[in-house]
């Protein structure tokens, strides 16, 4: 175990200058030709910690990262937007130009960590979903002036630590995407600490091969086979037993109506798997339905797709319908679990999707060790 993150409980704030790293990055779109924020959460999230601080008596600063803009000055990747909606939110925060226009942010360059801070009395991280990312505004300034954790990242960290250290058992651990490649390391973690681990969409056919099942042109990953076979040989993993598709070559994701087609364990030649079937569908709900803690990372298909969401809303709703402690880490479980009005109904939606993988995986990110390191609460 870890030692705890510093807190801002005793600080003396009035008077005080607090520049607090956020993750605003959130989605914007074109409105009457000027971009607007879409999806506030983000900027409500932390509403409370920006109130908190201007009551006793602050000044509040925050920043940002917003997109891709390359440490380069590019104009949609203005946080104008984001300024715009957290005024009308919380007046009386400041909100720095996007962190990522400066090639320093992403380099972590000290001097310009240095310069974020300046004139700063105190740095608190409100953003767990950053903190996988050694940049200059997460990793400096805790080495320079005295830094704590915000509310919501103590909280994302708090969860996924009990979830990990001492979790209500049975343990489910579901596991979903595209890319074995990218979750290979979170299901090996997985297997040592939940009892069963669910492993779907397009990453499942690498373990399917391994069984010496056909699986047309789903998505397949020789690299991986060799290590999804090893995992297989553990009792942990419970692959799908069935699959939806279509023909290669018809559209899919963001269009197109070709009737979807289902099959056993099998998947012929000239086809695709892109959800999963009934039978898998009832095998996973069972086994979420006898879970005490259940951690869902990754959609079971392509669920972006209305012809394609039938195994994701299932395990959504089976994960909804539990009673288990159910946290879901990881942006397209969110966004599922949202999509079908179903957030009410877990325990806890994390915020930080490639942190909260990075978290699970190896136990803590560079952003939070930073801040144990770091010149901590003021002596
Ligand atoms: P990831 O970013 O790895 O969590 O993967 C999420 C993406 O995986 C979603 O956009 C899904 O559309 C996609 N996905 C899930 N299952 C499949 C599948 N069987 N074949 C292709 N893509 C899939």
């Amino acid at each position: 175990m870890t030692a705890p993150l510093p807190s801002y409980d005793r600080w003396e704030l009035a008077g005080k200058r607090v520049l607090v790293r956020v993750d605003f990055n959130t989605p914007v779109a074109e409105v009457d030709g000027r971009l607007e924020v879409t999806d506030d959460f983000r900027i409500r999230a932390t509403l409370p910690l920006f109130e908190e601080l201007l009551a006793k008596g602050a000044t509040v600063v925050a920043c940002t990262h917003f997109g891709r803009p390359k440490g380069q000055v590019v104009e949609k990747y203005s946080v104008a937007p984001v300024r715009r909606r957290l005024a009308e939110l919380c007046p009386g925060v400041e909100l720095l130009e996007n962190l990522r226009f400066n090639p320093g942010e992403e380099a972590n360059d000290p001097v310009f960590g240095a310069s974020l801070v300046e004139g700063f009395d105190y740095y608190i991280n409100e953003a767990f979903s950053a903190s996988h990312r050694a940049h200059a505004s997460i990793m400096i300034p805790p080495t320079l002036i005295p830094s704590a954790a915000g509310p919501n990242l103590q909280r994302e960290v708090a969860t996924l630590s009990s979830l990990l250290e001492d979790p209500a058992r049975p343990f489910v651990a579901i596991v979903g995407g595209a890319k074995v490649k990218d979750k290979l390391g979170i299901v090996k973690v997985l297997s040592q600490k939940a009892d069963q681990v669910i492993v779907g969409g397009g990453m499942a056919y690498t373990f399917e091969a391994t069984q010496g099942r056909t699986i047309g042109s789903s998505l397949f990953d020789a690299s991986y086979l060799e290590v999804c076979a090893e995992l297989m040989e553990g009792d942990k993993i419970v692959i799908p037993s069935d699959a939806r598709g279509l023909p290669v070559g018809a559209p899919f994701g963001a269009g197109g109506d070709e009737a979807v087609l289902e099959w056993g364990e099998d998947i012929p030649d000239g086809f695709q798997g892109l959800d999963i079937g009934p039978a898998t569908v009832a095998t996973f709900s069972q086994i979420i339905a006898d879970a005490a803690t259940i951690l869902w990372n990754g959609p079971m298909g392509v669920f972006e797709d209305p012809r394609l969401s039938y195994g994701t809303e299932a395990v959504a709703r089976a994960v909804a319908a539990s009673n288990a402690v159910s946290v879901i880490g990881g942006g397209d479980s969110v966004s599922a679990i949202q999509g079908y009005g179903l957030e009410d109904e877990v325990s806890f939606v994390s915020t930080g999707g490639g942190a909260s993988l990075e978290f699970v995986e190896l136990g803590d990110l560079p952003g939070l060790a930073a801040l144990r390191e770091g010149a901590g609460s003021p002596s």
